[in-house]
């Protein structure tokens, strides 16, 4: 089987091609992504308009490339899947638009795609994990923790009441004069700080349960940034490297304690072959892997994370989440709808993918 799989939600235009084997397991043909990072540079976000029109300008040429690159012919296709939601609409209508004509004109198998599922469906695809595992999906946009139970069944745990961790990031990079992305140069930076030196605030831990803030650190970080730049006239090096130092240290902490309470709640599930898995872009950090990992090494429970370009937007992920709707006989119609708001849990077998 040879499926199609198109993202479109966010500031990435992606296509990619899988292909299962009649036995075996799926393999990615081609996965392409194409960024609007620098479109959106000058303001300093996301701009919904500018990236709906990108993705419109963007989809088909990305589809073209991922069949070239897979040495494949629209022919040869089985099945499209394409992510429905949760988004940034305008972008989510492209990648659905451009499916829907796909499926009529081949006339093959429509499948909507959430692109939560899509995340957390990810180490399935690059590794032998069963279900139940739990997920931990930690992005710029995103942070949660669910048990994925199967296919198309997710219970979230809790998450984030506020900011995601990358968006805390970003903010974090921005205040002290560091380039965007923010995760890759306040991690740099805090490779060079002292943690402790300043105080940042462990939001949420005296509360049971795994729902996390984050906001509360960049209001830390600005109270602290400016009674230096009030005392010093500026921002030292030093003390920038020690305020990413200690910014990163509050959120290793509160990931950790709130992986620790989520793998609690999944341990009761009696998983015969316990598994943490990581997805996102903030995933990339190596101070939070190491805080994961320790947890899970605690715990007797196996951790794994999917390789980079797999943990950020893709296309591959949606055809992978697409495939394994397809097996459950899910398919969808025409009448499949763009969401801007799709929450994973809800995504019940009878809904998800309904577009209703
Ligand atoms: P979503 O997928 O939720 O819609 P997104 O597309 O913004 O959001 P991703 O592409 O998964 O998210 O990840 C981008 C985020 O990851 C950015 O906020 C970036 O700062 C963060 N990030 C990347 N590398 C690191 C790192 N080494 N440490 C911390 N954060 C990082
Ligand atoms: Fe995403």
């Amino acid at each position: 089987l040879t499926i199609l799989g198109i993202e479109s939600s966010c500031d990435d235009t992606a296509a990619a091609i899988l292909h299962q084997p009649i036995v075996g397991d799926a393999e990615i043909l081609a996965s392409v992504v194409h960024g609007q990072t620098d479109l959106h540079a000058p303001f300093g976000g996301v701009v919904p308009e500018i990236a709906a029109r990108a993705h419109a300008e963007k989809v088909d040429l990305c589809v073209e490339e991922a069949l070239t690159a897979a040495n494949v012919s629209l022919l040869d296709v089985d099945a499209i899947a394409v992510t429905a939601g949760p988004g940034l609409i305008g972008g989510v209508i492209s990648g659905v638009m451009c499916a829907k004509g796909l499926s009529a004109s081949l006339n093959i198998p429509l499948i909507g795609v959430n692109h939560l599922a899509g995340h957390a469906l990810t180490p399935r695809l690059t590794d032998q994990v069963a279900f139940p595992y739990l997920m931990l999906l930690v992005s710029g946009g995103h942070c949660q923790f669910l048990i994925a139970h199967g296919p198309e069944y997710f219970s979230r745990l809790g998450g984030t009441i506020d900011d995601a961790p990358g968006e805390a990031f970003d903010k974090t990079a921005r205040l002290l004069g560091l380039r965007q992305p923010g995760g890759p140069a306040v991690q740099a930076e805090a490779t060079k700080g002292d943690p402790k030196r300043f105080r940042f605030p462990r939001p949420l831990l005296d509360r049971p349960g795994c729902d996390m803030s984050f906001s509360g650190l960049k209001t830390a970080l600005l109270r602290q940034r400016d009674a230096i730049i009030a005392e010093k006239g500026g921002l030292p090096v030093q003390d920038r490297a020690d305020m990413c130092a200690g910014f990163q240290a509050a959120v290793v902490d509160v990931l950790a304690e709130k992986t620790r309470r989520a793998l609690d709640i999944y341990l009761t599930e009696n998983p015969s072959e316990p598994l943490l898995a990581v997805a996102g872009g903030v995933a990339a950090n190596t101070a939070i892997r190491a805080g994961l990992e320790t947890v899970c090494t605690d715990k007797g429970v196996t951790f794994t994370a999917p390789p980079l370009a797999l943990c950020t937007d893709n296309a591959a992920m949606i055809a992978y989440a697409g495939l394994e709707r397809y097996h459950t006989g899910a398919r969808d119609g025409m009448d499949l709808s763009a969401r801007p708001r799709w929450p994973l849990d809800q995504t019940s077998p009878a809904l998800l993918g309904s577009g209703k």
